[in-house]
């Protein structure tokens, strides 16, 4: 009997996803983001579960590779484009698109020998100050792209620093257009926030990533009011229960003292599975599908629950970590990070099944 955690991920969900992010941008093709390893949700089975997708979005070139060999015959997107000269060709070959996004990338697709055309998207840094040619050199770069005869078609991308947020997309929509606005070339801006929130920055291609996986891109809303549904459930089962005293201590460094008597839970998950240590007493938690809260320090291999609104608890009786009655949202602000973080940081050691 294996230890009772388990990550199920629910592939019809991926899909009806992807049917939220098609009825918010009608027009636009969608790049389905499947970078660190599709979220956590495995990079070939998010795939296969997004063929209604026009293209797929990662970083790795090893990635990219798996999924062309795997029989993807749609357009592959490098999010960061490559790091080296010797790239270039693997690229070629295997019919990948790129980001360019600096200088010393554009100096090395035009000396490449290449057999074949590159595709591009040429990104522009519109205000978040990490990836992206500056506005003052952006034009140059799209007419040397345009000039050089090792690259394909071309794009224009640029990313959102805050369309989840209070500043929303309206200076950087202004820089880029700027920019960018005497090119006649498609487009790409959108995450899922801006998917949501912000059609005119739909253009021709958007590229959602977490709303696939089921999780809002908002702190404030919730992803089941745009009608997203969690792919990944991470769930375990009791294995111990015990009876504390008032004054009664939980877990390392006893951080939690019991206020009266009360019943735990010990649960199957700890932060070796990818649950957060520095999630507080209080974090939501379901057992048996009531809502109740984790209590004390999370531990590698072990995390202590409240068992006051489950009397009936005993050992084996499942729970929910986050996903299905539980989103990942709700759990990741309670512990004071996001739901990209606590999908991405699913450990290789918790066994994954499929539900169709
Ligand atoms: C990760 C990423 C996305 C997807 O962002 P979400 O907020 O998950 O929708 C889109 N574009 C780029 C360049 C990215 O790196």
């Amino acid at each position: 009997m294996p230890r009772p955690i388990r990550a199920s991920f629910d592939l019809g969900a991926l899909r009806s996803n992807l049917a939220v992010v098609r009825a918010h941008a009608p027009r636009a093709r969608v790049w389905g983001v499947v970078k660190a390893n599709a979220y956590g949700h495995g990079l070939e089975r998010a795939v296969g579960a997004l063929a209604g997708a026009d293209g797929y979005a990662l970083l790795d070139l090893d990635d990219a590779v798996r999924v062309r060999d795997a029989g993807v015959r749609k357009p592959i997107l490098l999010l960061e484009g490559f790091f080296a000269p010797d790239d270039l060709p693997t690229i070629a070959e295997h019919g990948l698109a790129v980001a360019v996004h600096n200088d010393e990338q554009l100096r090395m697709l035009e000396s490449a020998g290449l057999p074949s055309r590159v595709p591009v998207y040429v990104k522009l840094n519109s205000g978040m100050n990490r990836l992206g040619f500056a506005p003052a050199a952006f034009a140059e770069a799209v007419r040397r792209l345009q000039a050089s005869r090792m690259v394909g078609e071309i794009a224009l991308m640029t990313h959102f620093a805050d369309a989840d947020g209070e500043r929303g997309v309206g200076e950087q929509m202004a820089c880029f257009e700027a920019a960018a606005g005497g090119f006649a070339l498609p487009r790409s801006l959108a995450n899922s926030a801006a998917v949501l929130r912000y059609p005119q920055t739909h253009a021709e291609w958007v590229r959602p990533g977490i709303m696939l996986y089921g999780c809002s891109p908002f702190p404030q809303s919730g992803a089941d009011a745009f009608g997203l549904v969690p792919v990944m459930t991470l769930a375990s089962e009791l294995i111990a229960v015990r009876e504390l005293a008032r004054g009664d201590r939980v877990g390392y460094g006893g951080a939690f003292a019991a206020p009266k008597r009360m019943r735990i839970g010990v649960v199957a998950c700890g932060y070796a599975d990818g649950y957060p240590r520095h999630a507080p007493t209080g974090t939501p938690v379901l057992v048996a599908g009531k809502r109740t809260r984790i209590v004390g320090r999370v531990s590698m291999d072990t995390l202590t629950v409240d068992l006051a609104p489950v009397p009936e608890a005993s050992v084996g009786t499942p729970v929910t970590l986050w996903g299905a009655g539980l989103s990942a949202d709700e759990v990741a602000a309670a512990a004071g990070t996001l739901s990209y973080e606590l999908l991405c940081g699913l450990t290789p050691r918790v066994p994954q099944v499929e539900l169709e």
